[in-house]
């Protein structure tokens, strides 16, 4: 294993026992824990790391992408970082949500612009470097879909080949960008948390790199970057206030683990004047957060029935990271019906203009259901992070659509049409 060249990564830090790591002692997760509770956390000297990003280094930075924050992310060979741009995505103010939703400012950060159209992107590059710093022959992950095309998108890029594991379930969409980008696929007949023990497995015997987030303590990383753009392009837009929520749909607890972390990392830069809270969004046919959260017990596996195939995780491996930064930002936990998820699709669509997948809009929907219970005020605003682009799911889109108006190539079957149509309003 290499020793790491990144100056300012201190180490590594179990989240369970304290356990510290010097990094490349461990390859994912604590002896003493397992990796069922041994999650461990990249460390780094701020201090030391603030002289080099800061307000003023990333103005005059002119790499728009993830890349951007190299000081805070746990890559030893820059050399090694695939071609494919991922991050700086754009982040909208959208007063027309705003009103939908009830809140006095709304923003949408629009994930579905990373390469292979999804917020998973930004931790499938760091993997991708990772295994090639390894000399791994062969790269693996379990993921609901996105973290699997993306990691399928990456490895092509790189030249590793990838094998990977979903769960039957998986929209079509998916499968085909992972089909396309040469994977070698296994389509598991079972549940998400089948897929996941099955590519342990595997991944163990084989000696595959293991990109499995939960597991692996470099993906958080990646995806902490969300955070730090969108603190960055606050502090462009917004000068001297950042948002006061921030939404984000939750499955493995990974993603909202590295908004959290991000969004800490800025505010220890300087970058943030003050830290956000955190609204967990999880649909109702599948919330171990919210149950855990809610009545103060530990986590409780569950079922998953969802329409949200991204968050459709009945055993969140990153129960522990998901969990804290909703305490920690002294945030909430909320949950959505299907029918709420899907009316959001289009909703947002027409609102804003950004076409996101279940799992992305399930943010708003969640924001829609805080402000009605009063856990978000009318006069506060709202950051969503919109984790995937709507194309990934069609048949999804295509029930909360409605379908087009069939007509024979003449203009008096389109004038009737809109004459019945007029009637109608
Ligand atoms: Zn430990």
């Amino acid at each position: 294993m290499h020793a790491p060249k990144n100056q300012f990564v201190t180490g590594l830090r179990c989240i369970q026992c304290g356990r510290t790591y010097a990094t490349g002692e461990v390859e994912y997760f604590c002896l003493s824990c397992g990796y069922h509770n041994g999650i461990l956390d990249v460390q780094y000297n701020y201090e030391a790391a603030r002289k080099t990003l800061n307000a003023e280094t990333l103005a005059g930075n002119c790499d728009f992408s993830m890349w951007r924050y190299l000081p805070l992310l746990p890559v030893s060979s820059p050399d090694l970082i695939p071609h494919l741009q991922v991050g700086w995505t754009p982040l909208y103010e959208t007063p027309h949500l705003a009103t939908e939703l009830g809140v006095a400012r709304c923003w949408v950060k629009d994930e579905g612009r990373n390469p292979t159209a999804s917020f998973k992107d930004r931790a499938s590059a760091v993997g991708v470097v990772k295994a090639l710093e390894q000399n791994a022959a062969q790269i693996t992950c379990a993921s609901t879909g996105n973290a699997a095309s993306s990691l399928a998108g990456f490895a092509a890029a790189a030249g590793i080949p990838a094998t990977i594991f979903v769960p039957a379930r998986a929209p079509q969409a998916k499968v085909a960008q992972l089909l396309v980008y040469g994977a070698r696929v296994f389509s598991v007949e079972g549940t998400y948390d089948e897929a996941w023990e099955l590519c342990m497995k595997a991944s163990a015997e084989f000696g595959w790199y293991n990109r499995n987030c939960a597991i692996n303590p470099y993906l958080i990383e990646g995806k902490k970057t969300v955070s730090l753009e969108l603190a960055e392009q606050f502090s462009r837009l917004t000068p001297g206030r950042g948002p006061d929520w921030v939404a984000v749909s939750v499955g493995d607890g990974c993603t909202i683990g590295g908004v959290w972390k991000g969004l800490k990392e800025t505010y220890h830069l300087g970058i943030l004047p003050r830290l956000p809270r955190i609204l967990g969004v999880q649909a109702e046919g599948c919330q171990p957060f919210v149950t855990a959260w809610r009545e103060h017990i530990n986590l409780a596996p569950c079922a998953a029935n969802t329409l949200a195939d991204s968050i459709a995780v009945g055993h969140p491996r990153n129960f522990a990271k998901g969990l804290r930064a909703v305490n920690e930002s002294c945030g909430a936990f909320v949950a959505v019906a299907d029918e709420e998820i899907l009316q959001s699709i289009t909703f947002v669509a027409r609102k804003t203009g950004v076409f996101g997948e279940p799992a992305g809009v399930a943010s708003a929907a969640g924001v829609r259901r805080a402000v009605a219970s009063g856990i978000i005020g009318h006069s506060e605003s709202v950051a969503l992070i919109m984790t995937g682009n709507g194309l990934k799911d069609i048949q999804s889109a295509m029930r909360a659509a409605g379908h087009a108006i069939k007509v024979k190539p003449e203009i008096g079957e389109v004038r009737q049409a809109v004459l019945a149509a007029a009637a109608i309003k």
